[in-house]
C-alpha cells in the first residue's frame, strides 16, 4: 500500500501553463494587458452568451465589486447561506451592509429558497446564492422570489465552473452578476484570480472602473491608445483588484482543458457514488437531467449508524495519509458573525446538522485511479 500523503487538493499544472507564464515574463508585460484581454475573450467565448466578463484578482474582489456596482451600501441587507466561505459574507460588510444568513436545503446543501423568502425585509437589496460544491442552486425559484420583490441576484459561483442549470451554464442565467474563482484549489486556477460576469453593461462598466483605482481607462488602454499615455481620469475612489497577465496566461491554458477536467471529475464522482454506496454515508446529490454538477467538492455526511465520529474519521484518514477537509464551518459558528448578529445554531438546524457530519473527500484531476481506490478502501476499513 502506498503510504505517501494524498493531499486534499492539488492544482493540475503542466508544461503549457509553465511555458505560457515564462513567455509572459519574457514579454516585459506582466500586469493587466494583452493576456488578460485574451483570457477574458476566451472565457466569454466559453460562456457563449450575451454577457460581459471582467477579470479580477480574486472572487472575493469580484463579489465586492459586483455588489458595489449594484449600489449596495450601509443599511442594506443581503441574504446568503450560512454554509459558505466567509468571503461571501465579508464583502457585504466591506460596503457597510449586513449579511442575513439563512439555512440550507439538506438534500442539496444549497441555500433554501423558502428561507430566502422568509428572510426578506424592506431593507433587503440582494440575495447571493452559492452553488455549493458545484451543484446549481434552485435558480428558477430564487430568481422568481427576487424578481417579485425587486431584489438583485448575485451568484457566488466560486465552485461552479462549469456548472449547468437546466441546460444553461452558470454565468448565463438571468441574474445581475455571477462571480467565479480561480483560487489554487478551484476547478481551474490562475493561482489567485476571479471573473465577474454580467448581462448589465452598466455593472460591467462600473466593475471595470472600480477594479483599477476608479480610473476610467485601464493601464493597457493607456499604453496602446492614441491619446497621450500620461492622461487618465479618476472618477471614483476605486480599488486595486485587477488580474495580472502572469495569472491570465495560466488561465488561458487552464480554460483549454476545462472540459477534460470536468469529464475526469465527473468520472471520479461517479466512482465514489458507486463504490461508497452501502457505507454509513449520505452521498452528495447529483445534478438533475439537463444540469451538470462541476464536482468542485465531493461532500459526504456520516449517518447515525457510522461506527466513528466525523472528527475521528478525519483523524484516522489523516493518519493513513489521506487529506480531507470540511466545507464549511457554518458562518454562524464563527466568532465575528455569531457575535455581531447574535446568531444561534438553532436558527440553522440543517446547516448545523450537516456541518457536524460532513467531510470533503479528495477529488481532483491529478489524482490517479489508484489514489481513489486507496480513499475508498480506507473508508471501507474505517466505516464497515
Ligand atoms: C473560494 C471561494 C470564494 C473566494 O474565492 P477567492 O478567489 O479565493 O477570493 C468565495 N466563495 C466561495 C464559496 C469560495 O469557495
Amino acid at each position: 500500500m502506498n503510504d505517501k500523503f494524498l493531499p486534499f487538493a492539488l492544482p493540475d499544472i503542466d508544461e503549457h501553463e509553465i511555458n505560457a507564464v515564462t513567455e509572459c515574463l519574457r514579454s516585459g508585460w506582466i500586469t493587466t494587458g494583452p493576456k488578460t484581454r485574451e483570457f477574458e475573450h476566451s472565457f466569454a467565448r466559453y460562456l457563449d452568451a450575451d454577457v460581459e466578463v471582467v477579470s479580477v484578482n480574486s472572487a472575493t474582489a469580484g463579489l465586492h465589486l459586483a455588489l458595489e456596482a449594484l449600489g449596495i451600501g450601509p443599511g442594506d441587507e443581503v441574504i446568503l447561506p450560512t454554509l459558505t466561505f466567509t468571503a461571501t459574507a465579508e464583502v457585504v460588510r466591506y460596503l457597510g451592509a449586513d449579511p442575513v444568513l439563512v439555512d440550507i436545503d439538506p438534500a442539496t446543501l444549497n441555500i433554501d429558497p423558502w428561507q430566502v423568502k422568509t428572510a426578506i425585509t424592506p431593507r433587503t437589496k440582494a440575495v447571493m446564492p452559492v452553488h455549493y460544491g458545484g451543484l446549481a442552486c434552485d435558480m428558477d425559484e430564487i430568481i422568481d422570489i427576487a424578481r417579485a420583490r425587486g431584489i438583485y441576484v448575485v451568484e457566488d459561483a466560486a465552485h461552479a465552473f462549469p456548472t449547468r442549470y437546466k441546460g444553461r451554464l452558470i454565468g448565463t442565467l438571468d441574474t445581475d452578476a455571477t462571480v467565479f474563482s480561480f483560487y489554487a484549489n478551484k476547478t481551474m486556477t490562475t493561482g489567485e484570480g476571479g471573473m465577474v460576469v454580467t448581462r448589465d453593461p452598466k455593472v460591467a462598466e462600473r466593475v471595470k472602473i472600480m477594479r483599477i483605482h476608479g480610473i476610467s481607462r485601464d493601464v493597457f488602454d493607456r499604453f496602446v491608445s492614441t491619446t497621450p499615455s500620461w492622461f487618465y481620469e479618476v472618477v471614483a475612489p476605486g480599488f486595486k483588484d485587477n488580474l495580472t497577465d502572469i495569472a491570465a496566461a495560466m488561465g488561458i491554458e487552464q480554460l483549454r482543458k476545462i472540459d477534460r477536467f470536468l469529464m475526469r471529475r465527473q468520472r471520479m464522482a461517479d466512482r465514489y457514488t458507486e463504490e461508497l454506496a452501502g457505507m454509513p454515508l449520505i452521498l452528495p446529490a447529483g445534478a438533475a437531467g439537463g444540469s451538470q454538477h462541476a464536482w468542485h467538492l465531493y461532500v459526504v455526511r456520516l449517518t447515525d449508524d457510522a461506527p466513528i465520529s466525523r472528527d475521528e474519521l478525519i483523524e484516522q484518514l489523516s493518519r493513513r495519509g489521506i487529506g480531507t477537509s470540511v466545507h464549511y464551518i457554518p458562518l454562524h459558528r464563527h466568532p465575528y458573525w455569531r457575535d455581531r448578529y447574535a446568531l444561534r445554531p438553532e436558527k440553522f438546524p440543517e446547516a448545523d446538522a450537516a456541518y457536524h457530519r460532513m467531510l470533503s473527500l479528495p477529488l481532483y484531476t491529478k489524482m490517479t485511479d489508484e489514489d481513489q481506490t486507496r480513499v475508498i478502501e480506507t473508508l471501507r476499513e474505517l466505516l464497515c
